[in-house]
């Protein structure tokens, strides 16, 4: 145990709320007709899944999966697996995954396979957050919100070891290696 970890606003609540709203506004546009099923990403997107459907004034379903893949550090396993799933039906639906942050995409290129081979109509990626420089996988983010350095952060849903998830904002966690 070192000394207390040390917080740094990268994104604030209200850089988060404009990001969130433009997001929004071009889902609207693709998905007004189509009543989608969005899928969130557990834990991490709860938040943002909460504050983005809030936004979205057609009709819509909201389901969530849960992977798991960091365990509780912060380099992702590679290894992935369906810890919760899905209670709807996604054959032939227009789905959108909703996801916190796209790190390695290793998780997400794993969900989406999972999710391609249960033959949605359509299957697209939003992602609040996006650290391009970790990728070990090409993924495709259809709605892409902030780009995030290479720093672990906290907050807005996200978590370091179950904690920091209730802080309005995106912060980097310095001090905790
Ligand atoms: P990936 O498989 O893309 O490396 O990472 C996917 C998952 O790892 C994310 O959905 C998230 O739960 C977690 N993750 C990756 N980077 C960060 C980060 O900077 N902070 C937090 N809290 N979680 C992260
Ligand atoms: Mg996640």
């Amino acid at each position: 145990m070192g000394s207390e970890p040390k917080l740094s606003v990268l994104f604030t609540s209200e850089e988060i709320a404009a990001t969130v709203s433009k997001l929004a506004a071009e889902i609207r546009q693709d998905y007004l007709t189509k009543h989608p099923i969005l899928i969130g990403v557990l834990k991490g997107s709860f938040m943002f899944m909460a504050d983005l459907i809030r936004l979205l004034d057609f009709p819509l379903e909201v389901e969530f999966i849960r992977l798991s893949s960091y365990g509780g550090g912060r380099e992702s396993s590679g290894k992935i697996k369906v810890v919760q799933g899905l209670r709807s039906e996604v054959r032939g639906r227009d789905v959108l995954v909703i996801e916190d942050i796209v790190d390695t995409g290793l998780t997400i290129s794993f969900l989406l396979d999972y999710l391609r081979k249960k033959k949605p109509a359509s299957l697209k990626l939003c992602a609040l957050t996006d650290k391009p420089s970790r990728r070990q996988t090409p993924v495709t983010i259809d709605y892409r919100g902030l780009t995030v350095p290479d720093k672990f952060i906290v907050g807005y849903g996200l978590d370091w070891d179950e904690g920091f998830r209730n802080l309005p904002d995106i912060c980097i966690l310095e001090g905790e290696d």
